[in-house]
Formats: structure tokens, C-alpha cells, sequence
């Protein structure tokens, strides 16, 4: 039995996004382009309205799925296939853009606080162009599983014998899972995961001593995991971490701005077609 290591930690970096929402990036930075098939994960963490109330007004997007989670105030969203929708303190927003929506991601300010997580999933090469679709997964869906010491909701997959309702084309895993100080987690993830399956660690609150490397990841911190049969960490303090693993798709990635595909000449055709209103 080997435990997964911490073989990269990343502390983000600051980012405007949008109409002038002030996120920060830990996924898709120089220091850590992707961790394939994850593209990039975004967190907007503000009580500044200011910081976030501009938005994202209608921009498209083809080739990948964006993952929506809202910890804390309130998004709608709209979208070129005409649905429509409410993100609120808890929900999960699944969008398949696939070969292309056109929408718009707009903050309302009802508690003047916003909180949340925006992870973009790749597609695989012979999926890219599967019409679009919306997953919307009220709070009151995500099922929640009682660990020694914790407690996990199961946003995508399965952790013991409970599985998320939501439809992942790539079977990806994405638990939110809090720890009481001292609590170990290590929950047969192994027999989900492949070995060289990838998995990260993003810590929301508390510390974490992960593995038999002596390595602790604290608040703020994603840690990118290595290869490994099993999952260990214990929580240092009362702990609140985002767990997400995948399966690599291992092919070519070319990035356009909103548009993540295998080569430039299907970017450039993507910027092409939305330019003569033929991408949603
Ligand atoms: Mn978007």
C-alpha cells in the first residue's frame, strides 16, 4: 500500500476574470498549467461587493464542462440553449459546454457576500463537439456521508456506497469534506482511483498533514497529489478541504481564452464560429 505525496502545493495567484470579478487562480497558472483533465480552478472569496457584482456577462465557451460550486451568496446564470438558473449557498452548477454555449454568470449581491469555486473539466477529444447541456444540483441533492470524526458531501462519484446524482461524462470524484481536529481521513478511495489517477487536495479551512511525506497543507493551499493506492491525510484543527480526482485523458491541449481544445486549428475555428454566431 502506497499513500498519495503532496508533489506540488500552489498558493494561487490573483486574477481579474469577466466585467471585473477579483478571483484567484490555482489551477492554470504558469506553475501549474493543468492537472490533466482538470484545466483550471478558480475561487471568488469576497464580502466586497465591488470585487464581483460586475460578473460574467454572455461569453462562450466549447470543449470542456465548468463545475459551479457556491459556498456562500447567490449567481445566475443563462444560457444560450435557454436555460436559466439560481446558484445558491450549497449548489452545484454542472455546465457541459461541449460544442459551444454562450452565457452569462452574474452575482447578486443579496448578502453583499460571494464564495465559491469554478473548476473546468476537459473533455475528451471525441466528446468535445456533444451538444450542451446544464446540471443544476440544488444543495439539498448533494447526499452527505458520516465519516469517523467528519462529514463528506459527495458533489461527483461515489465515496463508501453513496454517489453523487450528478452525470460526470468523465467520471471525475469532487468531495467537500470537514474534519474534527485530529481526524484521519483515508477512505478506500483506492478502490475507486486508479493508481496513477489524478487527484488534488484544495484545504478551505484548517491544516492538513497529507501522506507519509510530512508535508501539511494549509488553508488556502491546493496540493497537487502523486500516484498512489490510497489517500491519507489527518486533519490539524477543525479542516474543510475540497477533494477532486480524475482519470488523465493524456491528450493534446490547446487553449483559446474560453475555448479548450486539441489543436489551434480547432481553436481557430472556434473563435470563427462564434464570430458568425454559429458556436451555440
Ligand atoms: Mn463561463
Amino acid at each position: 500500500m502506497t499513500f498519495r505525496n503532496v508533489i506540488q502545493k500552489s498558493r494561487g495567484q490573483a486574477a481579474t476574470e469577466g466585467a471585473g470579478v477579483k478571483i484567484r487562480r490555482f489551477i492554470a497558472t504558469a506553475d501549474l498549467p493543468q492537472i490533466d483533465p482538470f484545466l483550471l480552478l478558480d475561487e471568488f472569496k469576497s464580502d466586497r461587493t465591488e470585487d464581483f457584482i460586475a460578473g460574467f456577462p454572455p461569453h462562450p465557451h466549447r470543449g470542456f464542462e465548468t463545475v459551479t460550486y457556491m459556498l456562500r451568496g447567490r449567481s445566475r446564470h443563462k444560457d444560450s440553449t435557454g436555460a436559466e438558473g439560481l446558484l445558491q449557498s450549497g449548489d452545484v452548477q454542472w455546465m457541459t459546454a461541449g460544442r459551444g454555449v454562450i452565457h452569462s454568470e452574474m452575482p447578486e449581491a443579496a448578502d453583499g457576500e460571494l464564495w465559491g469555486y469554478q473548476l473546468w473539466v476537459n473533455l475528451p477529444a471525441a466528446q468535445k463537439m456533444i451538444a450542451p447541456r446544464y446540471q443544476d444540483i440544488p444543495a439539498a441533492k448533494i447526499p452527505e456521508v458520516t465519516l469517523p470524526g467528519g462529514t463528506a458531501k459527495v458533489i461527483a462519484g461515489t465515496l463508501l456506497d453513496t454517489t453523487s446524482p450528478a452525470d460526470s461524462i468523465t467520471g471525475i470524484t469532487y468531495l467537500d469534506v470537514s474534519l474534527e481536529d485530529g481526524a484521519a481521513f483515508s477512505h478506500g478511495l483506492a478502490q475507486r482511483l486508479a493508481q496513477d489517477d489524478a487527484a488534488f487536495l484544495f484545504v478551505i479551512e484548517g491544516s492538513a498533514a497529507i501522506g507519509t511525506a510530512d508535508a501539511t497543507l494549509d488553508a488556502g493551499e491546493l496540493g497537487h497529489l502523486g500516484s498512489g493506492d490510497e489517500i491519507y491525510l489527518q486533519a490539524k484543527g477543525p479542516t474543510r478541504f475540497l477533494l477532486v480526482a480524475g482519470t488523465p485523458l493524456r491528450e493534446p491541449i490547446a487553449r483559446g481564452g474560453p475555448f479548450v481544445m486539441n489543436s489551434r486549428a480547432e481553436i481557430q475555428q472556434a473563435f470563427v464560429d462564434y464570430q458568425n454566431g454559429q458556436l451555440a
